[in-house]
């Protein structure tokens, strides 16, 4: 089975599965979710574009808060956080999203999904089973 777009048409929240939640975790109206085209997730996604030096702050807090008590934390090391989180804010504003800014794209939009940041870094060879694990870029980092 192949993955889909799904539009919350009540507040416009995407989904991207098998299926739709029952539930749209944003508005919490039940039944709610349309199959939508890739193109039109993809406009949902980049329009409108963020205003420079406005999402580095704001990403860099939804991070911190992702992160939050689990077993990996934000790199303390801030000057090399700050250099990533440039490099995907700069692929915000040339590309729509924040892919990963050490990771090529394929410009296969499915295919790039995998590395908008957070990424699944915990199947990563450079995190999983290491002691001093860390997801490619060094961004997230085991505590
Ligand atoms: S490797 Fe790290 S910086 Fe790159 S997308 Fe994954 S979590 Fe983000």
């Amino acid at each position: 089975m192949k993955k889909k777009f799904w539009r919350c048409f009540v507040c416009n929240d995407l989904h991207y599965g098998l299926k739709p939640p029952e539930i749209c975790p944003t508005c919490k109206v039940k039944a709610a979710y349309v199959e939508i085209p890739e193109r039109e997730a993809k406009a949902i996604l980049t329009v409108p574009a963020p205003e420079p030096g406005f999402s580095k702050e704001e990403f860099r807090a939804a991070i911190e808060a992702f992160a939050g008590p689990n077993e990996f934390m934000v790199n303390p090391d801030a000057e090399r956080v700050s250099l990533l989180l440039e490099g995907m804010d700069a692929n915000e504003r040339n590309h729509g999203l924040r892919y990963c800014p050490c990771r090529l794209r394929s410009k296969d939009f499915e295919e790039d999904l995998k590395i908008v940041c957070p990424c699944n870094f915990l199947i990563h060879e450079t995190y999983k089973g290491q002691e001093k694990g860390e997801c490619w870029c060094g961004l997230f980092i085991k505590r």
